[in-house]
């Protein structure tokens, strides 16, 4: 198997089946870990699909798959010898084109054990925001949940978006998926950069910036560069090429948390409205979804002006709006984040800060 058949990253992730910790899934379908058998922070263990051969680099426990999976299985050989049998079928299986046409329950289980094996290995852990007080109310970024934000057009709804993304992809360093409605990628990829090296995007062209500027600029360019935070060429625009484009994010790079900013952009399926649709994708992929919707309504904002649908399928609602209580310095706009839904908190609010030359929002006396 090569990087030509998607089944091998498959059949390496269905082998570890959530046996090993902090899988990454190399282009040619190779598996590297935490190795299950000593203890070791560094990803030196191996599952070669094409070989059928598992070695780790660090305590040098090697030998056939199959005898991977008697350790980890507790089995005799025989049962690891059928494990590997029904694994390898799995994996070889793909769905074939024609979404709604009715399949035998036997082709479904294909994805169900991948979403075991991704549920498993995620260890289903929390990831925090980078707003401390946002955590306490919300629980953080909790993996099979929808998170919808929803603030009116202009207010800093895409300055929350990547606030997080960058807190998530860079601080905590976990493989992130951008996607921005609005936003052509490379745009979108400006806004980033700009973000992180504090500019506004407008004066991101270098001809404009001095020295220091520059420096910070070719910082900011090198961190992002590394960073596991992924961009789709071509936003997708309905709810079927982004369960696909998801799908494969989460199962070749292990993406836990995924923004799509504008969900307005997005058109519903026949018979799944966008909330339900993107609660199903949040979900069965176990990653945490992070949709911005725009209010279209003037004056206060309020829950009630948010798509039903979006509020009732999310598990934590927030609504960004202008401070109308404190007045706001110069060069930073006051903004309050209402939780107006949460599954795992309390209810509350905070207030951030905009910063109007960088666009990037912080969060006042933290
Ligand atoms: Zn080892």
């Amino acid at each position: 198997m090569n990087a030509d058949n998607p089944g091998a990253s498959r059949l390496a992730l269905l082998i570890a089946g959530g046996f090993v910790e902090g899988v990454r899934v190399s282009p040619s379908g190779d598996l590297w870990a935490r190795c299950p058998f000593h203890k070791e922070e560094t990803v030196a263990f191996h599952i070669s699909p094409a070989k059928l051969l598992f070695k780790c680099f660090g305590c040098g426990i090697s030998g056939r798959v199959c005898r991977f999976l008697e350790l980890t299985r507790g089995v005799e050989a025989e049962e690891a010898a059928r494990i590997l049998k029904d694994l390898i079928q799995l994996a070889a299986f793909t769905p074939s084109a024609g979404r709604n046409r009715p399949r035998r329950a036997g082709e479904l289980l294909g994805g169900l054990f991948e979403s075991y094996a991704l549920r498993l290995r995620s260890g289903a852990k929390s990831l925090t925001t980078g707003f401390e007080r946002l955590d306490a109310l919300s629980g953080g970024l909790s993996p099979g949940e929808l998170t919808v934000l929803a603030a009116r057009s202009g207010v800093g709804r895409t300055s929350f978006g990547i606030a997080l993304l960058l807190h998530v992809g860079l601080k905590l360093g976990r493989p992130v998926a951008y996607v921005s409605g609005p936003l052509a990628p490379p745009q979108a990829t400006e806004r980033l950069l700009g973000a992180l090296a504090g500019f506004h995007p407008r004066n991101l062209p270098t001809e404009l910036l001095g020295g220091g500027e520059r420096r910070a600029l070719r910082e900011a360019s090198e961190r992002l560069a590394k960073a596991p935070i992924y961009l789709p060429l071509e936003a997708p625009r309905s709810l079927n090429s982004l369960g696909d484009l998801t799908r494969s994010l989460r199962r070749e790079q292990g993406v836990e948390f995924f923004v799509y900013d504008g969900i307005e952009h997005l058109a519903p399926q026949a018979s799944l409205s966008v909330g339900a649709g993107l609660r199903d994708l949040a979900r069965d992929l176990d990653l945490h979804l992070l949709a911005t919707s725009r209010l279209k309504t003037r004056g206060q904002t309020q829950v009630h002006d948010l798509p039903a649908d979006l509020f009732s399928n999310a598990s934590s609602v927030l609504l960004l709006s202008q401070s109308e209580v404190a007045a706001s310095e110069r060069g930073f706009r006051r903004l309050c984040l209402e939780v107006a839904k949460s599954k795992a908190g309390p209810l509350g609010s905070l207030s951030l800060a905009l910063n109007l030359d960088s666009l990037t929002l912080s969060e006042p006396g933290v």
